[in-house]
């Protein structure tokens, strides 16, 4: 049985709560601990599959094929290790165990409440990433504001656990903020105190408070939280803003607080070996070479929705001593005036749902075609470079995907022919980790360096087979396809600089420590072809 960080937040959301939560796993783990790491979202959904990116940005898919939030893949990116759908906890998801139990008649006619059956599952959906991964500390990240009501039977769960465990096998870690008053430059305290408070009321006493500021506690702040929250000085950890998140690791080692957890946990404070990260970070600030990559997308607003994709940049640039700025282009832009892609580097165009914009994704896959311009399309991405290939050069001008035009005579993306009569959105999507078979002589057995590999994927739609020839005596190749031959995983063009389109993410397991072998090649490209 592990131990286990509570991470709590208060005062507002956003402050960074995920990165806190990853970054102590990365440091616990880089002093040789088993660690793991699991996120709460106090939500009614079931996971995040039906939440919508605008709200809450991208949806993170596991190796085993859960839609998670996206803190999971900051975790995973962190921790440089994958987890797997226990380590993604929902309200919905408890709810539905307990009432699929009251069905069975499992309670024996109890009645059914809140305390003690919802916490008790709350419990043992804690407790259960630990046991099966094995893991000595078990990082638990609970989501939203302390207070929400969503959030209470959580922290009654909480709670009881630090009574049931030995006293050193629990440890409370309380996320809060400290605004400066810009009028007298002062940093204020009193939101800290009255969170601590609210805390407190539901019984749970935190051992540690992380500040997040805009400046440096000074020593006269770090007295009057410990004074007024009750904990030691020491416990007071300074959480400040950052240009990269990546920092954040190093800044809360400065803090010594890995150390003090550990001795909270009364486990040996053994020493930690950052050097690949403090390279790695090295590498991200000095990267100064820049090089200019169009996203084409739907929600270009809102960066959250394509962080991964985001990540896996820096990751690539900091590889290869490259600045990856991002033009963010709203594809009814482009459907306005193809213009807007003058001067890119490179064009990625990311995944997505629905019809709106995707005419748009359409002309930009064919645009960079056309002009030599390195593309690298990805899940719709890669289907919309079937369907502009299609229509623009292989002769089928209304060419389309069945998502957007059931209709079309031409459907180059369809569902497959099993899935075709199901009417039902739900439980038809091809979810997780698949292998694909990468053709011999093809670029991306060349980047990959391997011949087999693995992809997690998130899409209902499919490459149709019944085009395979067509469009590959045109010129686009098949190079990537499942075991079995049945899926198209990967297509590229020969004779063009970059141009590839895969049906899978490749996002989800780029890291800092292990760049995405795509993203490094597609940065190299833009940046040899910029400079
Ligand atoms: N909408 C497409 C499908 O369902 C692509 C999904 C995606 O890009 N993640 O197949």
């Amino acid at each position: 049985m592990g131990k286990f960080i509570f991470i709590t937040g208060g005062v507002l959301s956003g402050l960074g709560k995920g990165v806190v939560a990853a970054s102590l796993g990365y440091l616990l783990k880089s002093r040789g601990y088993r660690v793991t790491l699991q996120k709460i979202d106090p939500y009614l959904n079931v996971d995040a599959g039906t939440m919508n990116p605008y709200e809450h940005g991208e949806v993170f898919v596991t190796a085993d094929g859960k839609e998670c939030d996206l803190d999971i893949g900051r975790y995973e990116r962190f921790l440089h290790q994958d987890l797997s759908a226990s380590n993604y906890l929902t309200t919905g998801q408890v709810y539905w165990n307990v009432i699929q139990r009251e069905r069975r008649g499992d309670y024996l006619g109890k009645t059914v409440q809140i305390i003690p059956h919802i916490t008790e599952e709350i419990k043992r959906l804690i407790r259960r990433p630990v046991e099966e991964s094995g893991a000595e500390i078990g990082i638990v990240e609970v989501g939203g504001t302390v207070g929400d009501i969503e959030g209470l039977p959580y922290l009654e769960a909480l709670r009881q656990l630090r009574d049931e465990l030995p006293r050193e096998d629990t440890c409370f870690v309380h996320l809060t903020y400290i605004p400066l008053l810009s009028t007298t430059g002062e940093l204020k305290t009193k939101p800290t105190q009255h969170s601590v408070k609210e805390l407190r009321e539901v019984g749970i006493q935190p051992d540690f408070i992380v500040a997040r500021t805009h400046l440096p506690l000074t020593p006269d702040i770090r007295r009057k939280i410990s004074l007024f929250c009750d904990v030691p000085p020491e416990h007071v950890i300074e959480d400040r803003d950052l240009p990269s998140i990546y920092e954040v690791p190093l800044a809360l080692e400065a803090e010594a607080f890995p150390h003090r957890i550990l001795d909270v946990l009364s486990l040996p404070a053994r020493p930690a070996d950052l050097t690949a990260w403090e390279d790695f970070v090295e590498r991200l600030v000095r990267a100064d070479k820049p090089v200019r990559i169009g996203i084409v997308g739907k929600y270009v607003e809102l960066h959250d929705a394509y962080i991964s994709i985001i990540e896996a940049f820096q990751h690539a640039g900091a590889a290869l001593g490259t600045r990856v700025e991002i033009s963010w282009i709203p594809s009814a832009a482009v459907e306005e005036d193809i213009g807007v892609l003058r001067g890119l580097a490179g064009i990625l165009v990311p995944g997505g749902f629905g019809e709106r914009g995707v005419e748009g994704k359409i002309l930009a896959a064919d645009y960079a075609r056309r002009e030599g311009i390195p593309y690298f399309g990805i899940c719709l991405g890669m289907q919309v470079a079937v369907i502009a290939f299609a229509r623009y050069a292989a002769g089928l001008p209304d060419a389309n995907s069945t998502e957007f035009d059931p209709d079309t005579p031409h459907p180059v993306i369809d569902l497959l022919p099993e899935q075709r009569h199901l009417r039902a959105k739900g439980g038809t999507m091809r979810l997780g980790a698949y292998p694909a078979i990468l053709k011999e002589g093809s670029r991306v057995r060349g980047i990959y360096g391997s011949g087999e590999i693995s992809e997690r994927h998130r899409h209902r739609y499919e490459f149709n087979l019944d085009y395979l020839e067509a469009l590959g005596r045109a010129g686009l190749e098949a190079s990537g396809l499942s075991p079995d031959g049945r899926l198209v995983e990967i297509v590229e063009l020969s004779g063009h600089p970059w141009y590839i389109g895969v049906q899978f993410h490749p996002e989800y397991t780029s890291r800092p420590l292990r760049p995405h072998p795509l993203f490094v090649d597609f940065v190299r490209i833009c940046a040899e072809r910029s400079s």
